[in-house]
């Protein structure tokens, strides 16, 4: 998995041999080490770099992220209750990660599976 960001962000730059040029802003920066390349996306291209580590995090395969498939999972109500309670509580998640977009992608599959009116911050 290292190994794939690393590859991800390597192939935002174009690197001769001597520097690699940033495909984004052409500005050329020594030599190739991921460090300096992570640090210049980081400060000159947040959100392509954020884009790319979110990719990085999907898995090797190109297909199995983009395409959608039919999962099946097994919890039940309570189950589900309790972890949006636990990740207030226990883990001290903020109140408004359940309204998150991020938290609904999720999470609305499974609500919508058990028929289940969706968790937020006001029905928590
Ligand atoms: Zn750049």
């Amino acid at each position: 998995m290292g190994r794939k960001k690393n590859d991800i962000i390597w192939g935002a730059f174009e690197f001769d041999g001597t520097q690699s040029k940033c495909k984004n802003c052409n500005k050329s920066l020594a030599g190739s080490y991921l460090t300096n390349l992570q640090r210049h996306l980081n400060k000159e291209h947040l959100a392509l770099f954020h884009k790319l580590m979110e990719e990085s995090e999907l898995g090797d395969d190109p297909v199995t992220y983009t395409k959608k498939r039919k999962i099946v999972i097994e919890v039940s109500e309570e189950e589900v209750t309790d972890a949006c309670i636990d990740l207030i509580t226990v883990e001290g998640r903020p109140l408004t990660f359940l309204d998150s977009s991020a938290f609904r992608t999720f999470s609305e599959p499974i609500f919508n599976g058990l028929k289940m009116t969706m968790i937020n911050s006001h029905s928590v």
